[in-house]
């Protein structure tokens, strides 16, 4: 049997690489995994809600249940608070930053900006959901955390990932180094390392968008989907569609079979509808770090440098052939 290699021993494995490193960011990736593990087993009984009690309820023991989104938030910024390497977390289920007050976290190096639970509309109908997270490293760790601290270019983050729910619960990171996965096994409880160096295709078949949305998006965007539909000369299709809403299952699934997901602006969401702090930016580096691409139709998603915490942008992430397809048809 070949042996397995946990998340713990590859991170450590990593940090030993790099002599500069304190192990701050290490410990910090472990907080994220131990996290998801905690929501892993709450979404895997997500379809007992009507037995184990109602959202807004007691349950049986008499604690109230919460919305799953709002749980992941609480568990993962109570890993950040205990772990003491993160000074704030800017998340999608709080309007501002919330800044930690554990027994270190005044001092925390890092920032992290966190979609706790992505697709969260999806758990009633038992689809893949995920949590996407973003690492900044603070540059003064002495002044007290505002959150124009996390107003920089996703081309700073230090560390950037997403877990997804699925079929099986991965963790599929990188630190600028390639992009590994790691898969959980339920029965040690612990991700192993089964997908290293994972590397996305040039050009892939699929193209996920939400094409009910067609008639109010752009010119380029219908001309892209149009060229998506064409036949070839044996009249044989050229791409297939796939499109669940669920941001972190579609990216993941186009990162490993080679595809494009587009969220562009639409009439009802005229910026976009895709946030770039804790969904864009940490997706955007996964794609680059595999040899893929992320734009917003015309500029490159790490080089843009937000000005609101929950600031929206338009999506092309995936295959860069692909992506820069889609770039042709918008510059035109
Ligand atoms: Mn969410
Ligand atoms: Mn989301």
């Amino acid at each position: 049997m070949a042996k397995i290699k946990t998340l713990t021993e590859f991170i450590t494995d990593q940090q030993a690489l790099n002599p500069g490193a304190k192990g701050d960011l290490s410990r910090l990736l472990n907080d994220i995994a131990i996290a998801s593990k905690i929501v892993h087993r709450e979404i895997n009984k997500a379809g007992l809600v009507d037995i184990l009690g109602e959202v807004g309820q007691e349950n049986v023991q008499g604690e109230s249940v919460k919305k799953l989104d709002l749980y992941a938030n609480d568990q993962f910024i109570a890993a950040f608070k205990s772990g003491g390497e993160c000074a704030a977390v800017a998340s999608e289920e709080d309007e501002d930053i919330v800044i930690l007050d554990g027994l270190n976290s005044q001092n925390g190096k890092y920032l992290v900006s966190i979609d706790p639970l992505d697709g969260s509309s999806n758990i009633d109908v038992n689809i893949s959901v995920g949590t996407i997270f973003a690492v900044l490293q603070r540059k003064d760790t002495n002044k007290t955390v505002t959150k124009e601290e996390f107003f920089v270019a996703g081309k700073e983050q230090v560390a950037a990932g997403y877990v997804i729910y699925g079929s099986s619960t991965m963790l599929v990171y990188t630190t600028g180094n390639g992009v590994n996965g790691f898969t959980l096994d339920p029965s040690i409880g612990e991700f192993c390392l089964s997908h290293p160096n994972i590397q996305t295709p040039v050009i892939g078949e699929i193209y996920s968008i939400n094409e009910a949305n067609l008639n109010t998006m752009s010119k380029g965007v219908k001309k892209y989907v149009s060229f998506c539909q064409q036949l070839d000369d044996n009249k044989n299709r050229t791409h297939t569609a796939r499109f669940m809403g669920s941001l972190v299952a579609d990216f993941h699934r186009n990162l490993l079979k080679g595809g494009i997901y587009i969220y562009p602006k639409t009439t009802a969401a005229p910026l976009g509808r895709l946030r770039l702090l804790y969904e864009c930016a940490p997706l955007a580096w996964i794609a680059e770090e595999a040899g893929g691409k992320a734009t917003d139709g015309t500029q490159r998603i790490l080089d843009i440098v937000p000005t609101d915490l929950h600031q929206r942008t338009p999506y092309f992430i995936g295959s860069t052939q692909m992506v820069e397809k889609a770039e042709s048809y918008m510059n035109e």
